[in-house]
């Protein structure tokens, strides 16, 4: 293998590699990671260590290089790090399956080991489209989401991300037609809930499913939302026979406060994605679960099978770390933690909001944002949170904040103060 100086690597990446969301040959001058370990990410150049502010997108809940979760990987290797999953079955797979049901919104029995967050949602859409086929109602095949939300890159999932200004503009004429109410208030309104009601009553008929993520919609605009709407749509969706999906992939495991967001309204959905923080950010894994009534009813249809099994479904490393995340998850205070995160983050952010170009600062769980007034300068406002030794990752109007739950507190002051800085400089 050659070795590659940081300049070297950083022309090969420009020339060969695609990043999200990025142009080809690439632009940007991406940070080369040596190496991470705890909350902190050391960078090749030899500049220093970066605390993560980001969890790599919301999956690294225990830090990097955990002890724990090195074992599971290297006991599971030392064993099977893959075997195919038809026909086959295996003890990481079932475990992490049991694990689930029995942490998950009471009623989820049934569960669909899934490669990545998109994938996992588009087994969620193929499961309500099923259901209602097998059902002998084919036409109950459109989806009710709110506007800007966030669901992944395939198609079904770019189909129910926000349609407007969102970043799958690109295929909106091609994308399946689906039905879009305005992002819920931040607080309960009656009349918003009225609206919410009468969209599911109205189109009953063609609805197989309402999808939202539920309390935080995360990458669409990091907007919280009253979890009483969840109970206003379990209720709608019941009334009329519509199924319930919650896409919990960033808000699972804890993140805001509840092991699941659908807890803070005490409701059950049909199916429910999670992914990101289930292997701990080790390795890519999600999972769709699903009801004993949706199960069943695509059991009774003309085809009795769900038809989807991808090459890596159930792969036991994977398997085997998220049994080692969930179960270090479940084996410590974690809510003590979110909820010291929480306190941190109100403390450092309160200086954001008087800010000039600050239109909102909120904090939710381990959770912090501050929105701008205007599109942030990502280049500018990353130098400043890079100055003040932190890895944040602002978009659109947004600097924001999600760090692991082992994060100290002196270096979630360090975060607090890398947002107010890129507010400021971006
Ligand atoms: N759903 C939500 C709520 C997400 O935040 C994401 C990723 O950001 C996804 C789905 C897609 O997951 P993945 O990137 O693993 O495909």
């Amino acid at each position: 293998m050659p070795e590659f100086s940081v300049p070297e690597l950083l022309e090969l990446d420009r020339r060969h590699v695609w990043h999200p969301y990025g142009p080809m040959p690439g632009r940007q001058e991406p940070l080369v990671v040596e190496s991470a370990s705890g909350v902190r990410l050391k960078l090749a150049d030899g500049s220093g260590e970066l605390v993560d502010g980001m969890s790599s997108w919301w999956s690294a809940i225990h830090g990097y290089n955990h002890p724990v979760l090195n074992e599971a990987a290297r006991g599971q290797l030392g064993r099977m790090s893959h075997v195919m999953f038809g026909g086959l079955t295996h003890e990481p797979a079932v475990r992490l399956a049991k694990l689930l049901v029995d942490m998950s919104p009471e009623g989820l029995e049934h569960v669909f080991l899934a490669d990545s967050g998109s994938v996992s949602v588009e087994v969620a859409v193929k499961m309500c489209l099923q259901y209602w086929r097998s059902l002998g109602r084919p036409g109950k095949r459109r989806l009710l989401t709110w506007r800007g939300g966030y669901h992944g890159d395939t198609w079904q999932p770019m189909s129910v991300c926000d349609p407007e200004g969102g970043m799958h503009e690109l295929w909106s004429g091609l994308l399946p037609r689906q039905l879009f109410a305005d992002p819920p208030p931040a607080e309960y309104d009656e009349t918003y809930a009225g609206h919410l009601r009468a969209l599911v009553a109205r189109h009953a008929d063609e609805l197989a499913a309402v999808i939202v993520e539920p309390v935080v919609q995360g990458a669409g605009g990091m907007r919280f939302h009253s979890p009483a709407y969840l109970r206003v749509l379990r209720e709608a969706c019941d009334a009329h026979d519509v199924l319930l999906v919650f896409d919990e992939i960033a808000t699972g495991f804890g993140r805001t406060g509840a092991l699941f967001a659908a807890e803070h309204a005490a409701v059950t959905p049909d199916v429910m994605c999670v992914g990101k923080a289930l292997t701990g950010g080790y390795l890519t894994m999600a999972a769709t679960l699903c009801t004993a009534r949706v199960a069943d009813g695509i059991s009774r249809g003309e085809v009795p099978v769900l038809a989807h099994g991808p090459t890596f479904m159930g792969n036991p490393l994977a398997a085997a770390v998220a049994c080692a995340s969930v179960e270090l998850l479940l084996g410590q205070d974690w809510l003590a933690e979110v909820k010291r995160i929480e306190a941190g983050l109100r403390d450092g952010l309160a200086a954001a909001a008087g800010l000039p170009g600050v239109r909102d600062v909120r904090v939710l769980g381990a959770i912090g944002v501050v929105q701008l007034d205007h599109a942030v300068d990502m280049k500018a406002a990353t130098r400043a949170a890079v100055r003040e030794g932190v890895w944040l990752r602002p978009f659109r109007d947004l600097v924001y904040t999600m760090p692991p739950y082992v994060t100290g507190d002196a270096d979630v002051a360090r975060i607090a103060r890398a947002v107010c800085a890129a507010a400021r400089e971006g």
